[in-house]
């Protein structure tokens, strides 16, 4: 596996950036045109990169951006070590066993810190075995797409987080690669590797014993220890409201592509009911796909509950975060029994997924209003407003989406 040289490992700090790798290289001074904080275009780029914008017309594309299919799926033989049944990494590693690509720009765990995410590119089929699993924080994925090409890859697969694939999707075409495959995941809440290890230590009395966490869609946090045992905690029993208030970086507060809508692929697990969620988003995404043929059980993913309710009481809750006030904390008599009500009767499937994207824009503008006015007319894009105004947030007239010359 190729590693960061050190001449690009040093941090460059920035107001609202996620140090995707960008500004770590010879790209540094695109930055402007291809962050996600500053002024994206998510309607030119959808075009470009999917061949249409996304169409609220059509299925649930206003949530989740372009696509051609979605599957409720897994892999029949789950891969040890990954953070579902591993559909992403294998979905890479196959690219790689079948001469598609020559290599692929992934994140490893930090050899000292396993939580900690380190970019690295991997040639060897084998070598994807190390990389599976999430981990929490930023790694600068970016920065070596010029060692990759100065190493003579011509085709390359990608695995990203949004805020990562948008900043690829708009140097691309600079990039000088013969092929491209992005594979992206959701992405929501991340925070610091730092401030990850503060909220094990509050979640355990043995954090340093903690190998796997997800947040599931049947509102509990799946543990899991090193000598084998697990854990669930229902959400409501989380600490979140202990946290201190800037525990999630602003960026991650008030990121607008949950669902990674420029990838060829997004690898999900929101409306998986249990399983995980493929969104196949164009030909490239198939081919990625297809490939896989009979490893990958796929069926049509299911949808159940209402989800206004849910969203109506985050947003409460964010408008109290957003303006400095304590999370409204339910009794403890009250959490134990709502946390058993939730799983059975709060959204399902493709409506838990279209919830969290309603209360991810409403969040969004929340923070933003809060901390940020003057960015919102530049960095919120229309169709997250459009989430949002069912619950009575729309945009004044200083928050409105500037117009973008096409
Ligand atoms: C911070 C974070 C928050 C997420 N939140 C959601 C969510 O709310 N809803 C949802 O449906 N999915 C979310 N995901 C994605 C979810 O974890 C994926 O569905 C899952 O990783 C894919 O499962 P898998 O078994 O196919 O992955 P695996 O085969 O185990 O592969 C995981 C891949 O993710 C990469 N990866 C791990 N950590 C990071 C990181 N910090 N930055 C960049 N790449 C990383 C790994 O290198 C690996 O390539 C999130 C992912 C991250 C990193
Ligand atoms: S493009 Fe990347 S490195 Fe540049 S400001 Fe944005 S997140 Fe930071
Ligand atoms: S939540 Fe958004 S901004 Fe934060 S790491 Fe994930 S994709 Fe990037």
């Amino acid at each position: 596996m190729m590693e960061l040289p050190p001449d690009l490992a040093d941090p460059a700090p920035r107001n609202l950036c996620t140090d995707c790798g960008l500004s770590r290289g010879p790209h540094a001074r695109l930055c402007g045109m291809a962050c996600q904080f500053i002024a994206p275009d998510y309607t030119a780029e959808e075009t470009r990169v999917h061949g249409r914008p996304r169409d609220p017309a059509r299925g649930d594309e206003g949530f989740f951006g372009p696509y051609q299919r979605m599957y409720r799926a897994a892999l029949r033989q789950p891969q040890p070590g990954a953070q579902w049944t591993g559909i992403t990494t294998r979905l890479a590693q196959n690219l790689l066993e079948s001469g598609a690509v020559d290599g692929v720009l992934t994140v490893a765990p930090d050899p000292v810190d396993r939580w900690k995410p380190v970019p690295v590119i991997v040639t060897d089929p084998a070598d994807m075995a190390q990389v599976r699993g999430m981990r929490m924080g930023y790694a600068p994925l970016l920065a070596l797409l010029e060692p990759a090409r100065a190493r003579g890859l011509r085709r390359l697969a990608i695995v990203g987080i949004p805020c990562q694939v948008y900043a690829l999707r708009r140097i691309e075409t600079q990039l000088g690669f013969e092929r491209l495959y992005v594979i992206g995941t959701p992405c929501s809440d991340n925070t610091t590797t730092a401030n990850f290890h503060d909220f094990l230590a509050r979640l355990s009395d043995r954090p340093d014993k903690i190998s796997y966490l997800e947040f599931r869609a049947d509102f509990k946090v799946e543990l899991r220890f090193d000598d084998g045992t697990q854990r669930e905690v229902p959400f409501l029993k989380l600490p979140i409201s202990d946290l201190p208030p800037d525990f999630f970086p602003l960026t991650c507060r008030t990121c607008v592509d949950y669902t990674n809508s420029l990838a060829d692929v997004t690898v999900g697990y929101m409306a998986g009911q249990g399983d995980q969620w493929l969104v196949v988003r164009n030909d490239r995404g198939a081919e990625i796909v297809d490939a896989l043929g009979a490893e990958l059980d796929l069926s049509r993913p299911g949808s159940a509950g209402k989800r206004a309710g849910s969203v109506k009481g985050f947003i409460a809750n964010t408008e109290r975060a957003a303006g400095g006030l304590p999370l409204r904390r339910m009794p403890d008599w009250m959490r134990g029994i709502v946390g058993w009500l939730m799983p059975r009767i709060g959204p399902k499937g493709l409506e838990f997924a279209r919830a969290r994207l309603e209360m991810k824009a409403a969040e969004t503008i929340l923070h933003l209003r809060r901390h940020a006015p003057r960015r919102m007319k530049h960095m919120i894009p229309p169709h997250v407003w459009d989430l949002a105004a069912p619950y009575g947030l729309t945009p004044a007239d200083d928050e409105r989406p500037i117009e973008r010359r096409r």
